[in-house]
């Protein structure tokens, strides 16, 4: 069963910012969508959200319209990030949580159980504006999969961050990936996908310059190296 994208398009005022996209993540997977700045991956995801509404085409997931009503299907890291820098960490991931129908103790276990494996359970009662920034994107990172969900799309979930950070991450991307979350992330950086994904797709001003298995992908183009503008 998969994500499917189908003829998926988007304009804003006339002009198109997503253009006739057909993708199909598999269930269990880890894909990454590449492209530079405006290629069109926030558009896609927002419409796979449910935030924007396609001017064509049509999504469905494992075979059906996805049910924006079921509030614990997807999960989301968005680009722009998203948490109240004067709330403490307990208080931001809690407030999340209940919105997302969990139960304050539910949400203080599973942010215990990250802040364990991320090595910072210090930071539960800190500020988030007082964290730095690697650890801010930790809590971002617990914030959008605190409800356990199903499909996690990350919005350059590595952008701006140190070295160490990113490798932290990543670790932590792949673990979800392996207890059974399907994954979409977008990157600027061809290393990320093929360090991490089985299938991408590479996103140019709107279109669909390329999608399918990274092995596959590698053959057509040989040792080119595939380098995607800007970060
Ligand atoms: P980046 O890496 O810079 O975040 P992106 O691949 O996520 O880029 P999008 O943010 O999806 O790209 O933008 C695709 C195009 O759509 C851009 O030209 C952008 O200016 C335009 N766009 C996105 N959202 C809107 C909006 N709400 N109104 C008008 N134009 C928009």
């Amino acid at each position: 069963m998969t994500l499917e994208l189908s003829g998926l398009s988007k304009s804003f005022n006339g002009q198109t910012a997503v253009d006739q996209i057909d993708l199909n993540v598999p269930t269990g997977s880890m894909y990454g969508f590449l492209g530079g700045n405006g290629a069109g991956k926030t558009t896609t995801f927002r419409m796979i959200l449910g935030l924007l509404q396609p001017s064509e085409g049509h999504i469905t997931y494992n075979g059906e319209k996805i049910d924006y009503n079921v509030t614990n299907q997807i999960g989301y890291l968005p680009e722009e990030r998203g948490l109240h820098p004067k709330l403490k960490v307990d208080e931001q991931i809690r407030y999340l949580g209940q919105l997302k129908g969990m139960s304050k103790q539910d949400a203080d276990r599973r942010l215990d159980e990250w802040l364990e494996r991320f090595e910072v359970p210090e930071n539960r009662t800190k500020r988030i504006e007082k964290l730095s920034k690697g650890n801010q994107q930790k809590i971002q990172l617990i914030a959008s999969i605190i409800h356990d969900p199903k499909l996690i799309i990350l919005d350059e979930p590595f952008s701006g961050l140190d070295p160490v950070n990113v490798e932290i991450l990543k670790s932590a991307v792949k673990e979800l990936n392996s207890r059974g979350a399907t994954i979409i992330f977008s990157t600027h950086r061809m290393e990320h996908v093929e360090e991490l994904c089985e299938s991408m797709c590479i996103l140019n001003k709107g279109r669909q310059v390329v999608s399918g298995r990274i092995d596959e992908i590698r053959k057509d183009f040989g040792q080119k190296e595939i380098i995607i503008e800007g970060e």
